[in-house]
């Protein structure tokens, strides 16, 4: 069986920032559970943030920005949170690299798990193209990675 690395708060852990999980029900979902060696993981709470946290975005319109320096992660409260995301990110990689794992699926628009969407890193509610510096690193690794809404593309990965 293979493993897939999937966010700690979509396998209903409550470490989000505001201390919720966001757990999934779909059937696409329930079937990865089944198919898969599910490895969940938390970047940011492996990158020494506390849960609850004030909600963090990143300044740029990109994780890959974060990772090259180029980037911060600042949160609502104006703090500079970069050394922890990035922390987390490469915790993040290690485990995979540790774990022979080549597919994750991570929740969408944070600015550590984000896949397709990113908050603008305005505080404004808005959504951007982007991905987040977990999967920025991820990905520049050869990591595929997919959000609770492509999931079904995750399951045809994994039956390649
Ligand atoms: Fe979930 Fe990823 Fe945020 Fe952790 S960093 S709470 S796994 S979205």
């Amino acid at each position: 069986m293979k493993k897939v690395l999937v966010s700690a708060c979509l396998m209903g852990q409550k470490v989000r920032y505001d201390g919720n999980a966001l757990p999934q029900e779909s059937q696409a979902f329930q079937r990865l559970t089944q198919l898969a060696d599910i490895v969940t993981f938390c970047p940011e709470v492996a990158g020494g943030l506390p849960t609850p946290r004030p909600p963090a975005e990143i300044n740029v319109a990109d994780g890959d920005l974060v990772i090259a320096g180029k980037g911060k992660v600042i949160s609502v409260d104006a703090i500079d949170v970069t050394q922890q995301f990035a922390l987390g990110a490469q915790k993040t990689l290690d485990l995979c690299q540790q774990q022979n794992i080549e597919i994750a699926v991570l929740t969408e628009s944070s600015p550590s798990c984000g896949s397709s969407l990113i908050y603008s890193g305005e505080f404004a509610g808005e959504k951007i193209p982007g991905h987040g510096v977990t999967t920025a690193l991820l990905r520049q690794h050869g990591i595929k990675v997919f959000s609770q809404f492509t999931v079904e593309d995750a399951l045809a990965e994994l039956e390649l």
